[in-house]
Order: structure tokens, then sequence, then C-alpha cells
């Protein structure tokens, strides 16, 4: 094995990302190596090269969405064989605080996030705590693998964890890009029906039609309440998902619950939505509820819904990028050229 590999470091002081030979790192007690086959790039991603979240180090390589192979394991690591096909857990649990120490990791009240505050996967290889390795099943292709570490997971947590969404009842989703199509194909999935898919954009309501939504309307459109009521049978909506995050979004998604149906906000910006006179919510007694990532375990369960073809991801990847045209591919997804699902690079 050589001793140096290509990583794309992203710099705080200039917020470049600079593509640079750097040492293959060596794993640790429980760690292994990991041969990156694809990365996907996350919005997240975009948030710290433009400063929007704060850097947590001077230097960090970048990609938190990572399938490979193992290439060497650390010491006292079993269970896990060289070239064993591998998605890489996006945190790491510190293992000493106050819910690590009883056991309970998946809620670490300090987590590392990769690619924040330790080295992700925009480069050849990467390390990974054996610990939290998810196993890809031989017929999942490792590019369908990368996405369900966050661009399939989280919708998977949104929809199942914080939305609760149950068979039959009725889901609207704004906003039906990348995390959007996913929260459509993920409802549809547990048996939310009708799945409503709401966007501005023609052509992405389209594509949420081929992948499950039962129906796609304009969020411009005069008549989008009368809409939804005529397709629910009068109801509304029991849950609706604003993958967008826009005051406008936000609103007109509460504006459409029925009376006890829930808000799932997945979206973010800086702006600050109303929910109306307290007296009209307590009346309706509707919930909002905030939704961030999901759980170690959820990449497990989708990739056996992958492998078993219950969920299909084949139209997910939207664009494979080679590792040193990383500009590239932060410009499409920052721009939606193409109305990107996800993009992926490959090293
Ligand atoms: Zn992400
Ligand atoms: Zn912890």
């Amino acid at each position: 094995m050589a001793a140096t590999m290509r990583a794309e470091r992203f710099y705080a002081d200039t917020k470049t990302v600079v593509l640079e030979d750097v040492p293959i790192p060596e794993p640790g007690p429980g760690e292994v190596l990991v041969k990156v086959a694809f990365c996907g790039i996350c919005h997240s991603d975009l948030s710290l090269i433009n400063g929007t979240f704060p850097a947590q180090r001077p230097v960090v390589t970048q990609g938190h969405e990572a399938s490979g192979t193992i290439a060497k394991l650390g010491p006292d690591v079993t269970g896990w064989s060289e070239g064993d096909r591998v998605v890489v857990a996006a945190g790491r649990p510190c293992e000493q605080c106050a819910n690590c120490r009883r056991g309970d990791l998946a809620n670490c009240l300090a987590i590392r996030l990769m690619a924040f505050a330790y080295d992700g996967a925009w480069a050849e290889y990467t390390l990974a705590q054996a610990a939290g390795l998810t196993r890809v099943p031989d017929n999942v292709p490792l590019e369908q693998a990368a996405i369900l570490a966050d661009a399939v997971s989280t919708p998977y947590g949104a929809v199942v964890r914080t939305g609760k969404v149950g068979v039959g009842e009725s889901v609207g989703v704004w906003g039906v890009g990348g995390v959007g199509t996913h929260i459509v194909q993920l409802a549809r999935l547990v048996g939310a029906v009708p799945v409503i898919a709401v966007d501005i954009n023609p052509t992405v309501r389209d594509r949420a039609l081929e992948v499950g939504a039962d129906h796609a309307f304009d969020s411009r459109d005069p008549d989008l309440k009368e809409k939804i009521a005529a397709v629910t049978g009068g109801r509304k909506l029991d849950v609706a998902f604003d993958a967008v995050g826009l005051k406008v979004t936000f609103e007109q998604a509460l504006d459409n619950l029925t009376v006890g149906g829930r808000l799932v906000g997945v979206g973010m910006s800086a702006e600050s939505p109303t929910i109306g006179p307290t007296s009209m919510f307590g009346l309706t007694h509707r919930q909002v509820l905030g939704h961030l990532g999901y759980q170690n375990v959820d990449i497990e369960t989708l990739a056996k819904l992958v492998s078993l073809g219950r969920l299909d991801l084949s139209r997910s990847i939207s664009q494979i990028i080679p590792l040193e045209d990383i500009a590239e591919g932060i410009r499409i997804l920052e721009h939606a050229e193409g109305n990107p699902i996800r993009v992926l690079v490959q090293p």
C-alpha cells in the first residue's frame, strides 16, 4: 500500500477546498481503515464551506456519506475482514458523557461529527470505528450504499421516528429535492395514503409522481388548499413534512394539517415562521416537530429494504464526479443544476 493518498481538505481560514497528498492514516484500537468507494456531497458540506456552520478544526477532510471496503483492521477489531463492503457511520460517540456511560451511545451528548470534528471521506481512505459500521448486502451497489448514511436515513428518521407516520395516514411533502424525494418514497413504504408532493418546480413534481407520490401540486397554486382537501376526502393532512425550511413552506404545510396533525420541520434556514394565534393552535391540537438526523441502526434497516427490493434508490444518484473535480460537484449542488437528488464523488 502506498504511504500517501489524495484528499480534498477544507481550510477554515481561506474557506477553500484543496486537493492534497496526505499520509494514509493508521487504524488504532477498535478502528478500521476503509478504502472509500463513493462519498456524497451534502448541503451540510456546503454550509461548512460558506461559513453557515462554524469550523471545528483549522483543516479537515470533508465528506460524511461514505461507502467502501475495509482495507486494514486496527488492533482488537473482531467480526470484520479486509474486503468487507461497508457504510461508515457519520459520527463517533464520545464514550464518556452521561448517556454513553449508561450504554446509550445513540444519544451521546457530545457526538463528534465526521468531516467536522475529524477527517471525512472525500479521500482515497478514511478511518472509522468498527462499532458503527454497517455491512452492505452483496446486491446493493456501493453507490446507493453511500447515500444511506444521511441522504436516505435523515428522511427515514423524519418519517419513522419523528413523524411516526402510520398506515393510512395522509402525508404532504413540501420540497421534493434530495431530502423530499426520499420522504415521499419512505412515506409510501410505511403505508401512508395518499402521499402528496408540493413543489414549485414541475420537473421535480413529475419525478415525485414517478417514485411514488399519488398527487403533486404547485405550492403557488391559489387552489392548493382545496386540492389537498379534495384528495384527502376533506380531511387534509395527518402529517406534513417541510423539507424546504422557509417561512412560506412551513406555514403553508402547517395550514394544511387536519385536526391533531403533525408538522415535521426537516429543511432549515434563518427564517422565522409563525404558528398563528395560540388559541387556534390549541383548538386544532396540532404538533410542530423539529427533525435532524437518524440513528446508526437505521442505515442497516435501509440496506435491507434496498437489498430485498422494497426501496428503489436507482434514481437517487444524479451524478458521479471524480475526487479531483469536487468543485464541480459542489457547484452542481449549490445551484441545483439538473435538480440533483445526490451527487457523489469517487476517489
Ligand atoms: Zn449530510
Ligand atoms: Zn457521549
